[in-house]
């Protein structure tokens, strides 16, 4: 009746500790011929009172990944990824604000770098921002080690030059990955945002990526687009009205989950 749709996967890492932690020794020592600009893997043990993280009040501690929210509330996230076209961007990020739409984005590291003002507009405007990379390669092609200076060096980029920490949101560049490689990223602190609507936006008409998003659309969903791509800008508009008019509320990841019963409270946990 209340068919309960599973929708994340939630590993009991206890289980898997003792393989997990012998595999990751074993890639420590492994000497990558990667040219890749040097960075530390630092942690923050001593963040400041005034960096920002995404408004997260779920426990995610033991969810590897997600594809959608829970099914109850009409509410749907819109993501996008990479950053690309600087104009665009701008153009995209005026309509969110028009319309007062707050997104979580996905972006490299690389364009952290290069387009400064547009972070800060997005930070600035109330959007949540989680970690996609620092220069968007196919994870399952490059070491484990690589793997992690990918992510730390994103991490970095936005915390030193804009006091955002993205944890615990991270998305795969071209959703590419393994059941180890999430183990990797989950190490890290980070849980897979994945989707469960995508609009193939980067190849896409303006009509298509309109329907897809409009059709498809349903309580719970996440769903995929990309920053600063032409035809995704003009059928935005379309999709935040539709989808409104439909019922629908549009939400960050953390508003999502939210409204997900399935996530626990960090505190729960010890209630239960
Ligand atoms: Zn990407």
């Amino acid at each position: 009746m209340f068919a309960t749709i599973i929708h994340i996967i939630v590993v009991l890492l206890q289980s898997l500790l003792g393989s997990v932690s012998a595999l990751m020794l074993e890639a420590s020592i492994i000497h990558v011929a990667d040219t890749i600009p040097e960075i530390s893997l630092v942690s923050y043990p001593h963040i400041p009172a005034t960096i920002i993280t995404p408004s997260l009040t779920k426990d995610l501690s033991q969810v590897l990944e997600l594809r959608h929210g829970g099914t109850e509330k009409p509410v749907i996230a819109l993501t996008f990824d990479d950053g690309l076209d600087p104009d665009i961007s701008q153009e995209m990020l005026d309509i969110l604000r028009e319309k007062n739409v707050k997104c979580t984005f996905f972006l490299t590291g690389k364009w952290l770098v290069e387009e400064k003002e547009l972070t800060r507009m997005i930070i600035a405007d109330g959007h949540e921002m989680g970690n996609h990379s620092f220069n968007h390669p196919d994870f399952k092609k490059i070491s484990g080690p690589r793997i992690r200076q990918e992510i730390q060096n994103q991490e970095n980029t936005l915390v030193n030059e804009y006091r955002y920490l993205p944890k615990p949101y991270f998305r795969f560049p071209y959703g590419s990955k393994t059941e180890k490689i999430l183990k990797i990223i989950h190490q890290m602190g980070y849980t897979s945002i994945a989707w469960n609507i995508d609009t193939l936006d980067w190849k896409s008409t303006k009509e298509y990526i309109v329907h897809e998003a409009l059709t498809k659309a349903e309580n719970g969903a996440i769903i995929i687009m990309h920053l600063g791509k032409e035809n995704t800008a003009k059928a935005l508009p379309e999709i935040i009205d539709g989808l409104r008019q439909r019922g629908f509320e549009l939400v960050t990841i953390s508003t999502l989950l939210e409204y997900d019963p399935s996530i626990p409270r960090p505190s729960s946990t010890k209630n239960s």
